[in-house]
């Protein structure tokens, strides 16, 4: 990798604040990266790259996206997903299990983990980009605690209240005692018929 790696942003969706919110440190960026975004200028997938940034999450009844995914995947030494839709399905997870209009397929959205490996992830809706700064300056130096804890964070699968609902509620496991609601520090939990709700308004 040289001195200014070359670093593509490519957007699989979402709703656009995690390459807006990396184009808000650009300043600082450009002195110490080459950066690729379609915000920028036009972009050319099969450029030859040093890292991937990949920001929304893949929608798996789209080959197109799940190809072209892939075909990043397969040309850079490092993949990263970057928000909360990429790395752990984020606010899309909740919108494809239906009871929403449009109504797309359960499971349609996913993580990018579900269809390539990912080296590190930095979640949040969107991220601080300065961790951004700091991951791109840990990879530079191949050295950090950064590294290690976003490689750690890539491997996981579930992070949210949504996959509370997901892995606990839906599955009858929930025994109705009420600890998540009182431990929510944004107050985004009620209690339904003796099951715990999100409360979507509250939840940022
Ligand atoms: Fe938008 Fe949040 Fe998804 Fe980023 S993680 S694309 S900010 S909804």
């Amino acid at each position: 990798m040289g001195e200014k790696p070359k670093i593509l942003v490519y957007d699989l969706g979402g709703c656009e604040g995690c390459p807006l919110s990396i184009l808000r440190v650009y300043p600082e960026l450009r002195n110490m990266a080459e950066l690729y975004t379609h915000h920028l200028r036009e972009i050319d997938i099969d450029m030859e790259y040093d890292i991937a940034v990949i920001t929304g999450p893949i929608c798996i009844n789209e080959p197109e996206d799940v190809n072209t995914l892939r075909r990043i995947r397969s040309k850079v030494n490092t993949l990263i997903a970057y928000g909360s839709c990429a790395s752990v399905g984020g606010i899309t997870l909740l919108f494809c299990r239906g009871g929403q209009e449009p109504r797309p397929e359960h499971r349609t959205f996913q993580p990018i983990s579900a269809i390539v490996n990912v080296d590190y992830a930095i979640p949040g809706c969107p991220p601080a980009p300065n961790l951004f700064i700091a991951l791109i300056n840990s990879i530079k130096s191949g050295r950090g605690h950064f590294l290690h804890l976003f490689a750690s964070v890539a491997k996981a699968k579930k992070l949210s209240g949504f996959d509370l609902l997901d892995t606990i509620v839906l599955t009858g496991l929930c025994i109705s005692c009420g600890a998540c609601i009182i431990s929510c520090p944004t107050n985004a939990l009620q209690m339904i018929d003796r099951n715990p709700d999100l409360i979507v308004e509250k939840m940022y």
